[in-house]
């Protein structure tokens, strides 16, 4: 496990503060949290717990430079201009953001490192959009009129982000937030602030207005509730889980601010005959162990064609015994640890709960013994939709397994369930692939591959897996308010004659 270029741990826990109206607060007389580092059980990092004032303080800071058009009014060549610099800025600081990344979260340094890069990708992508945003022009409407439809910024948005993907669940949505002009509020998930807050640096540093990006760190009671009712934010951005995002939703009538919300997943990996079934093996795999299967996208059901199910479960189970679980700052590593051990007994006692619903545990079922929370990853074969065990999102490294027999039944397993986000399909018939992928109710749908793909394609759900579109120009576009204009050419036709 020891490797030369592995980072030591740090020697006290790394204190940081708030970040609003572009100046850094200490925590002065707030409760300060502090991160115990899952893959060591050390502490790592205090943030203060901001309060209702806090956040009013960031919002009317936000609703202040939007006002003021600084960022909202200028140009687009401008803000690309600084969604590039910032994306260079997290490139040039990767190492450093991934190192308190996998400190605060658990995952595998080198999961860090790429997540940063594809932090940066998302900046550059959003840069471009910047330059290209633009409405749509009505010529068709007869000599007397034209018509336009402009877009411009929502406002002030607020944005609410989990513990499981801090950098790169706020990559996918602030550049395509920031694109359009908008001024925006992150309340980070308590347990994993750190590179939301060092971000803000990056920003300052690329010339970002102040107020613009704000970081109040603290509760999803206290500050995600106040962000979620505040009257004057305009937009909600949420992911979490379902749950949550119920709670958020309802806070939201407050003023009816637009709302988007990624929410959790069940997601089916289908597994044909005809597949190639040492690819799809180590699909399966990866997606059930990226990131300890703590993952909204996260394959955990197995949906296999009975004729290859055992073959298929011996190929994966070959794969899972090689997988390098532990010291997450070993750049060998490729499975971390669970975020909290709360969360860790939850998981263990899902996989207990599945054996007492009938399922048999096939491979796996066990916390390692290491300083830190790692659960083995964990087959139950035998599983059912009406199970709680596979029809629950359990955020851990747990694939549950059922079997099918024709494409339609596959299909129906695979869409029995409360959740869409997103599906795996592995064949080699073409018909059979395009089939399922049309039939299939997820937001995000892969063939042959699996949590896979550059940034900017959309990502959402079907059903309660939730609402709306991140990323690339349909991210954009639903951060901004759409404006219908008609204009009328030459002398008006009375109404009163
Ligand atoms: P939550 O959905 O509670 O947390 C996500 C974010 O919402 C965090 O920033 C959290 O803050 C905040 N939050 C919590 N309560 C509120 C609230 N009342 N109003 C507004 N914001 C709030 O997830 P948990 O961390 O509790 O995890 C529980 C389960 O959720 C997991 O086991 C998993 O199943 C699922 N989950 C799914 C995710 C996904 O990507 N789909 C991501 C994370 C979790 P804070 O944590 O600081 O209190």
């Amino acid at each position: 496990m020891t490797n030369l270029s592995r980072r030591a741990l740090p020697e006290a826990p790394k204190t940081f503060g708030l970040f609003i109206d572009g100046l850094w607060e200490s925590a002065g007389d707030r409760a300060l949290s502090t991160r115990i580092a899952p893959g060591y059980g050390l502490p790592v990092t205090r943030i203060p717990l901001c309060s209702v004032e806090d956040v009013n303080r960031a919002v009317a800071a936000a609703r202040r430079v939007f006002r003021a058009g600084l960022w909202s009014r200028c140009d687009g060549a401008s803000r690309a201009a600084v969604l590039r610099r910032m994306a260079e800025g997290i490139r040039s600081a990767a190492a450093e953001l991934a190192y308190w990344e996998t400190l605060e979260s658990g995952k595998p340094i080198s999961q860090s490192l790429g997540e940063m890069e594809g932090a940066a990708q998302n900046f550059d992508l959003a840069a471009g959009l910047a330059l290209t945003l633009h409405g749509e022009s009505a010529n068709h409407l007869g000599e007397a009129m034209l018509g336009l439809v402009t877009r411009q910024p929502v406002g002030v948005v607020g944005l609410i982000t989990p513990w499981n993907f801090p950098m790169i669940v706020l990559a996918e949505r602030l550049p395509y937030i920031l694109a359009s002009g908008n001024s925006v509020v992150v309340k980070p998930a308590e347990i994993t602030s750190a590179t939301t807050l060092m971000l803000a640096d990056i920003a300052q540093a690329a010339g970002l207005p102040a107020g613009v990006y704000n970081v109040v760190p603290g509760t999803g009671r206290e500050v995600g509730q106040a962000i979620s009712a505040h009257r004057d934010i305009d937009m909600v951005s949420f992911t979490g889980s379902t749950a949550t995002g119920a709670l958020v939703l309802q806070a939201s009538t407050s003023n009816f601010k637009k709302v988007g919300l990624e929410l959790g997943g069940k997601n089916p990996q289908i597994v044909f005959a005809d597949a190639d079934l040492e690819d799809a093996a180590d699909g399966v795999a990866f997606a059930m162990c990226f990131n300890a299967g703590q993952c909204c996208v996260s394959g955990s059901r197995l949906i296999v064609e009975a004729s290859v199910a055992d073959q298929f479960l011996d190929l994966l189970q070959d794969r899972l015994a090689r997988v390098r679980i532990g010291d997450c700052l070993d750049p060998e590593s490729q499975m971390g640890a669970i975020a909290t051990p709360e969360h860790c007994t939850k998981i263990l006692d899902y996989i207990a709960l599945g054996e007492a619903e009938g399922a048999t545990l096939a491979f796996g079922g066990q916390r390692r013994d290491a300083p830190g929370w790692f659960i083995e990853p964990t087959i139950l074969t035998g599983t059912l939709n009406g199970m709680r065990v596979a029809s629950e999102e359990i955020f851990g490294p747990v694939l549950c397994v059922m079997t099918f027999r024709t494409p339609k039944e596959a299909l129906q397993m695979a869409n029995d369930s409360i959740y869409g986000l997103a599906a795996s399909i592995w064949t080699k018939d073409i018909d059979k692939a395009l089939t399922l992928m049309r039939g299939v109710e997820a937001g995000r749908t892969w063939v042959n591959t699996t949590i896979a793909g550059g940034p900017g394609q959309p990502m959402g759900g079907f059903k309660q897996s939730g609402i709306g579109r991140e990323a690339g120009m349909l991210g954009v576009e639903e951060y901004t308010e759409v404006k219908s204009v008609h204009i009328a050419i030459g002398k008006r036709s009375p109404w009163v004659r």
